[in-house]
């Protein structure tokens, strides 16, 4: 179907932006992360994980309706100027945010591993003040080494707000950004891409966003960071599974992974990336920095 060598916004009727479904997205990621940490060398920060994801998906249920999309001439201002909406170097959090964080970490702390115990404690009695202070550390500051334990529940909660907001909008009224590596919702950068199975995007390839699950089109063999064509490489571990792959490209030295959802409908952008962490040394060895963070796996190994 895809025979042009650029095809943007995709052709037929796949859409160039698709939204999170706030009832899904963060059940599917937790069934996910229960699969992969049943035969991983990793299994037991997955299944963490995975109960992350399952308190996300019931505190987005229970706040979902006190959170407020942008209004309507705000809403068209950024798409005549094609900026993200709901940019996160300039929208009002909403102050919400600080109670899904503490539901979130009350959740976790029912039983925790001695490990994330004290960092879960000292999250309930931080101030609103210094709360607000991480999250625009996380979102649009440079963390510093005594944040690092903590940012990954300070993520969650704006995962949850941002995936709320995102889910509000009109995919179609939302322009692409000139850069592949800018969210059209949020502005921030992609964790992954994945190469889809289902409906008319299959086939196709799609960048993740690392905060508010948007994904957005971008087309094959195309860096994401600079948008080269001509110094992609691809990589893969050896006898895996197949479905995680990098692709690199040689002209800014950058590396997006794909996630192949044709070997397994069930993947999940954020939980099959951190199952993948062995592929990520391979391609860093080889020279290579990441296009965009996982912000589940900020801070790991700082502690
Ligand atoms: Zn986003
Ligand atoms: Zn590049």
């Amino acid at each position: 179907m895809n025979t042009q060598a650029i095809e943007l916004p995709p052709s037929g009727e796949a859409a160039a932006v698709l939204l999170p479904d706030p009832g899904t997205v963060f059940l599917a990621r937790a069934e996910r992360f229960d699969a992969l940490a049943l035969h991983h060398g990793l299994g037991e920060w997955l299944a963490f994980l995975g109960r992350l994801s399952h308190a996300q998906h019931a505190a987005l249920q229970a706040s979902a309706q006190d959170i407020t999309p942008p209004a309507e001439d705000v809403l068209e201002r950024a798409a005549k100027h094609r900026m993200p909406p709901i940019s996160v170097a300039s929208y009002q959090r909403p102050a919400v945010w600080r109670e899904i964080l503490r539901n979130l970490v009350g959740d976790l702390l029912e039983n925790a591993p001695v490990g994330a115990r004290e960092t879960l404690d000292g999250l309930l009695v931080t101030s609103a003040e210094e709360l607000d202070k991480l999250g625009e550390k996380l979102l649009n500051g440079e963390p510093e080494g005594a944040d690092m334990a903590r940012l990954p529940y300070v993520a969650a909660a704006m995962q949850v707000v941002f995936t709320a907001l995102a889910s509000k909008l009109d995919a179609g009224a939302l322009p692409l950004m000139e850069a592949h590596s800018t969210c059209p919702v949020c502005g921030s950068h992609p964790v992954v891409s994945v190469i889809r199975s289902d409906g008319p995007t299959a086939g196709l390839r799609y960048v993740h966003c690392t905060l508010c699950n948007t994904e957005w089109h971008v087309p094959h063999a195309t860096c994401v960071s600079c948008g080269d064509r001509d110094k992609i490489t691809l990589h893969e571990i050896d006898g895996d599974d197949g479905i995680a792959r990098a692709e690199s490209c040689g002209s800014c030295e950058s590396y997006t992974k794909l996630i192949v959802q044709p070997k397994n409908v069930r993947v999940d952008p954020i939980a099959d990336d951190l199952a993948s962490v062995a592929l990520d040394m391979l391609v860093d060895d080889a020279g290579f920095v990441r296009s965009g963070p996982n912000y589940l796996l900020i801070g790991a190994g700082e502690s």
